[in-house]
């Protein structure tokens, strides 16, 4: 199981060294901050999957770091706990209601609080599952449509405001029907998931990869114009085609189809995919087994 990164914030050295030796005994990686600024610093740079932080400090205070933490939204999604010498009720209200999932006071007991690390962990961990379940095609475990589609977006809104160009590669498996009616479906399934590894290890880091229908995926790539991914999609066509797949038949290979397109005089993501999709038309009426680019 991944090891859990907890970020320790408190302005007294005393309390943070206590907090954070117990819960380095208990497995997790810990980092320290010895205030806000530093605080928001270090959940940027280190994601950690926990805060533990103090409410008393001087300059802002924890209520005040939690509420930057919660506006940020690649930091919200990071369970919060305060560490507060208060007592009251109003105060652990005010702290819960900005988003904290827990408030433990101090002096704290070493023991409740590391149940209250390990409860807020476990909620952290389905949340994390989820997250990746809600992104990550179930069979092939690379990026599902909605995703790739919206990282398409992500990365064609950069290429406008930067006036770079991007690419987007359509591929199809050839007669892929034919591997599921005559080696069966099982064998059809691992296909799939080998063809997604192959293209996931064989793209450039940057360029994104998704499923983007049943035997159909798609490949983003950054600063690309249609003739730079034409040849990208010419080496992942022929490590393709160099795969052996076994089967209670005997052994065999698949092909692949590609079409290319680039960002440059199209006016949307829309009119980017459709024109791969026709290029990926011609290289399948033209014989399979081949990369056609865009007019
Ligand atoms: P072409 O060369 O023209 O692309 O022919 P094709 O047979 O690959 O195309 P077609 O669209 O006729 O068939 C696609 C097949 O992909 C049909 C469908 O059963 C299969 N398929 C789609 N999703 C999955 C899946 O998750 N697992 C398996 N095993 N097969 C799938
Ligand atoms: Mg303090
Ligand atoms: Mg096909």
């Amino acid at each position: 199981m991944k090891q859990m990164k907890v970020l320790v914030v408190d302005d007294d050295m005393d309390s943070l060294a206590i907090a954070s030796l117990r819960l380095k005994k208990d497995g997790y990686i810990i980092e320290t901050a010895g205030s806000g600024d530093e605080c928001m610093h270090k959940a940027r740079e280190k994601r950690p999957d926990l805060i533990l932080l103090d409410v008393q400090m001087p300059g802002r205070s924890g209520f005040e770091v939690c509420k930057e933490l919660k506006s940020d939204q690649r930091l919200s999604h990071i369970p919060v706990i305060f560490l507060s010498a208060a007592d009251d009720t109003s105060e652990k209200v005010k702290g819960l209601d900005l988003g904290a999932v827990d408030y433990v006071t101090k002096p704290f007991d070493v023991f409740e609080l590391r149940a209250r690390v390990r409860a807020a962990l476990r909620t952290k961990r389905l949340q994390d599952l989820l997250l990746k379940y809600s992104e990550v095609d179930s069979l092939t475990e690379i990026y599902n449509r909605r995703v790739l589609m919206s990282r398409l977006h992500q990365e064609w809104d950069r290429t406008l405001r930067s006036g770079g160009v991007i690419s987007f590669i359509m591929v199809d498996i050839d007669r892929f029907k034919l591997v599921n009616d005559t080696y069966g479906h099982p064998v059809g399934d691992e296909v799939l998931e080998t063809i997604a590894y192959i293209l996931k290890s064989s793209i450039r880091s940057g360029d994104i990869v998704g499923r983007y229908g049943g035997e159909e995926f798609g490949i983003v790539m950054v600063n690309s114009t249609s003739d730079e991914a034409a040849l990208a999609a010419d080496r992942y066509r022929k490590v393709i085609q160099m795969a052996i797949f076994q089967s209670k038949k005997g052994e065999f290979s698949v092909t692949a189809s590609f079409g290319t397109a680039d960002s440059r005089r199209r006016v949307s993501v829309a009119e980017l995919v459709t024109a791969s999709d026709t290029a990926l038309y011609k290289a399948k009426e033209t014989g399979r087994n081949m990369v056609c680019k865009a007019d």
